[in-house]
């Protein structure tokens, strides 16, 4: 299946598709933990992003678009792939259409994940991630059993440089003015479906589980 998970900043995108992926038995691509590996690694690709994204602004297209037409080429990408966060902007959805195109396939799905805007701040801030194995976590919502530890490997928990009250808010007004114009481009395609972001999780991936037919 190849399913593009769409939704603003902290809608609970990266929380459903780390469970999608292992059902589904597909690659989990997200240009933000892309980006974020980059830095880590101080590549060339890492210096480009880091003022974007410590702004909360959006990564230049042709840099963004250049690293997904790389990654959905690979091999483990052959049966299919969960875009999450990718495309952003029309100019990226575009591309997408055209990279689709020149290797013969389409999408199956495009997931919106809807929450409303006064509890995404909240979200974002409160969120902390695994530095090991980036599995993601919430002080509130989803709290670790041993403070600051990852349940899942022991790692430590961090908070993301973003994900600070003024950067969140930025990334909001980003997302309101250069993403959310897409889901009119994706519900014109027959593809878009929203879905209830404003559960319990489990609730969430239940949801988008029955449209996939799963
Ligand atoms: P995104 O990838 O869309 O930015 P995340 O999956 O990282 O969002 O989720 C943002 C924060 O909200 C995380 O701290 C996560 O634990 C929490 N979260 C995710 N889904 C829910 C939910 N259904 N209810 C409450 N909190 C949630
Ligand atoms: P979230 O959905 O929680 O906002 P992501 O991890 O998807 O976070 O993205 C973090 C940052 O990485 C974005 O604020 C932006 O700077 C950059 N980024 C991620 N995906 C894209 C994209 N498709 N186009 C441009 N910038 C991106
Ligand atoms: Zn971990």
């Amino acid at each position: 299946m190849r399913i593009l998970l769409m939704g603003p900043p902290g809608a609970g995108k990266g929380t459903q598709a780390e469970k999608l992926t292992e059902i589904l038995n597909i690659p989990h691509i997200s240009t933000g933990d892309m980006f974020r590996k980059a830095i880590k690694d101080q590549t060339d690709l890492g210096k480009q992003a880091k003022s974007f994204m410590d702004k909360g602004e959006l990564v230049p297209d042709e840099v963004t678009v250049g690293i997904v037409k790389d990654r959905i080429k690979e091999e483990d990408c052959k049966n299919g792939f969960l875009l999450d966060g990718f495309p952003r902007t029309v100019v990226q959805a575009n591309a997408l259409g055209k990279m689709l195109e020149d290797l013969g396939i389409k999408l199956d799905s495009v997931i919106n994940v809807e929450v409303p805007y006064k509890d995404l701040i909240g979200r974002l801030t409160g969120r902390r991630i695994c530095r090991s194995c980036g599995a993601t976590y919430h002080m509130i919502f989803n709290p670790p059993k041993g403070e600051g530890v990852c349940d899942k490997c022991g790692g430590e928990l961090y908070q993301r440089d973003d994900d600070t009250e003024e950067t969140a808010k930025n990334r909001l007004l980003v997302y309101e003015k250069q993403t959310a114009p897409l889901l009119e481009y994706y519900n014109n395609t027959g593809l878009l479906v929203n879905i209830n972001g404003n559960q319990l999780m489990e609730e969430v991936l239940a949801e988008i589980l029955k449209v996939l037919g799963k």
